[in-house]
């Protein structure tokens, strides 16, 4: 910690990481190195091995045979409900290092970073009781000749890629889960924020998780996280990402084994405000729904779909708000909106900038690359006058990028909601209970926020609707994905025979 003033310092040397498998951290050695240079500093913060197809089947053998000998699924639930526990306990004990890498890499605030992290401690602990409460069904209704039985069986090993966003949120939305219902895990995490996942790992390992049950493979997504998606030994696949993505990582389930398949990809997510909504609570909550992480969240408010008559006063307080924000250095604590993760995505966030003025939005405020002196930010930007075919109305843009579309009426609003490709999140304002049901009935997405945005915790589940997904992550919901049924006829007593 920098005692001048609340920020944390740089690390003098970049961290040095090997990759997971087997219980055992494996050094680079002779393997490439990919080097993360923080966003916010663009100084060099981790050094991480690009491993080989090799190491990548070495992590599946380890998942196979674990699997397969039955060192974790044969364990019962009060088993593994203790390991997942102690990890929670571990993640407490080492959250400030596991935060502190968190923002190295991302870019995101350490403020936020942290209170991720106690989140995900969290969800270990509440998927541990889900380790002993996961049950099947019985039918007891097959007259006195039958007894059925309905079973979950965990799938298997599975293969999880995780983005860039959330390193290490993302992964603990599913790792507990998967564990609770016995599977084991190859995860390959962005290959621009892979030391929170290798640290996971290795906290698994001190809680007592079997060797092989959790592996991590790191590289890029093109050589390591393809040869994932096609492997044969991999029964299941989680992946979090772009839909482009998502679409291949379909194709390769479909030319390889049918390994079954949990996505959750893209989202144009609209923030619904009515003229009787509270409307400063409604202006900080849409302000925090597009600024929190930079925008770079797929449930993000992206689209404000607002009421007509309140829709310039609304912009203004939005503009207000946007103009308080404090943004800057991640490693200063009272920092609210950090750096672009990605010089890609830099990119790509001021090319949707120049699209939107080029398709005639009109920019409000924003827009401009901010000038810290080192490190890639960019302004909080609200557009108005966008209209529903403008590509900043429709394709997601993953940064802070607000779209103001205005509603005459109900059916107006659901109308533009439900406008989109996706359908991952939604939000509505109102204090107007039957509206806001009525808005939530019909608004297609797979997370609901009423009078809120962006809440969430390990016990309700996660997930799209259309193009955004398939599957559900977190709460029992979560665990039962990761398991397959088994249907078991139980004859009682003589048979009737076929042959007499
Ligand atoms: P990607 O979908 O490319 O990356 C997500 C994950 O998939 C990363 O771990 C990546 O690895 C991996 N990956 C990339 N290519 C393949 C492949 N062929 N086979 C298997 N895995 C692969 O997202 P980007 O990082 O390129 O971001 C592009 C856009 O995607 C963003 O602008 C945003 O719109 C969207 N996005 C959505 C996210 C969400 O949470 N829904 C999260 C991230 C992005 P690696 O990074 O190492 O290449």
């Amino acid at each position: 910690m920098d005692k001048s003033s609340n920020r944390l310092s740089l690390p003098a040397s970049p961290r040095e990481f090997g990759f997971y498998v087997n219980g055992a951290c494996i050094p680079i050695g002779s393997r490439e190195v990919f080097s993360r240079n923080s966003p916010g500093h663009d100084v060099p913060v981790t050094r991480i091995p690009k491993c080989t197809t090799d190491d990548l089947d070495m992590a599946v053998d380890a998942a196979r045979a674990a699997f397969d000998d039955r060192r974790w699924s044969g364990l019962n639930g009060q088993a593994r409900a203790a390991v997942l526990l102690r990890t929670g306990a571990l993640i407490r004990e080492r959250s400030e290092e596991i935060a502190y890498f968190e923002t190295l890499e991302n870019g995101k605030p350490i403020s936020q970073a942290r209170a991720e992290v106690a989140g995900c401690a969290d969800m270990f602990e509440y998927a541990s009781g889900l380790a002993r409460s996961l049950h099947g069904d019985s039918f007891n209704n097959l007259g006195d000749g039958m007894f059925g039985l309905v079973t979950r069986e965990p799938v298997g090993v599975v293969g999880i890629i995780t983005p860039w966003n959330f390193p290490f949120l993302i992964l603990c939305e599913r790792v507990p889960y998967i564990l609770a219902s016995g599977c084991t895990i190859v995860a390959k995490p962005s290959e621009v924020t892979s030391a929170t996942t290798l640290i996971l790992a290795q906290i698994l390992t001190e809680a007592g998780l079997p060797d092989g049950c959790m592996n991590v493979v790191t590289g890029s997504g093109s050589t390591i996280g393809q040869a994932l998606i096609e492997h044969p030994h991999v029964d299941m696949l989680s992946f979090t990402g772009s839909t482009a993505v998502g679409r291949r990582v379909v194709e390769a389930a479909g030319r390889t084994n049918f390994k079954k398949l949990g996505l959750e990809l893209g989202g144009k997510n609209p923030q619904i405000v009515f003229a009787d909504a509270d409307l400063e609570d409604a202006a900080d909550g849409v302000a925090f729904g597009i600024g929190f992480n930079t925008g770079q969240c797929c449930v993000s408010g992206s689209r404000l779909v607002v009421e007509r008559s309140v829709a310039d006063a609304f912009a203004q307080k939005i503009q207000d708000k946007f103009a308080r924000v404090v943004v800057g250095d991640p490693l200063n604590e009272a920092t609210q909106i950090g750096a672009i993760t990605t010089d890609a995505q830099n990119r790509t966030i001021m090319s949707y900038i120049e699209k939107g003025k080029a398709e005639g939005a009109k920019l409000i405020c924003g827009g401009e690359q901010m000038d810290f002196g080192r490190g890639q930010y960019i302004s909080p930007t609200l557009f108005g006058d966008v209209t529903s075919e403008m590509a900043i109305a429709r394709e997601e843009i993953f940064g802070p990028v607000l779209a103001i579309m205005p509603f005459d009426s109900v059916e107006e609003a659901i109308m533009i909601a439900n406008d989109t490709e996706y359908g991952l999140a939604a939000s509505v304002w109102t204090k107007n209970i039957d509206k806001a049901l009525m808005v939530t009935r019909r608004v297609q997405a797979g997370r609901f926020w009423i009078n809120t945005t962006l809440s969430g915790g390990p016990e309700l589940p996660l997930g799209g609707f259309r193009q955004s997904g398939w599957g559900r992550e977190a709460g029992m919901y979560g665990v039962e994905e990761y398991t397959q049924i088994k249907s078991v006829h139980i004859e009682i007593g003589k048979r009737t025979p076929w042959i007499a």
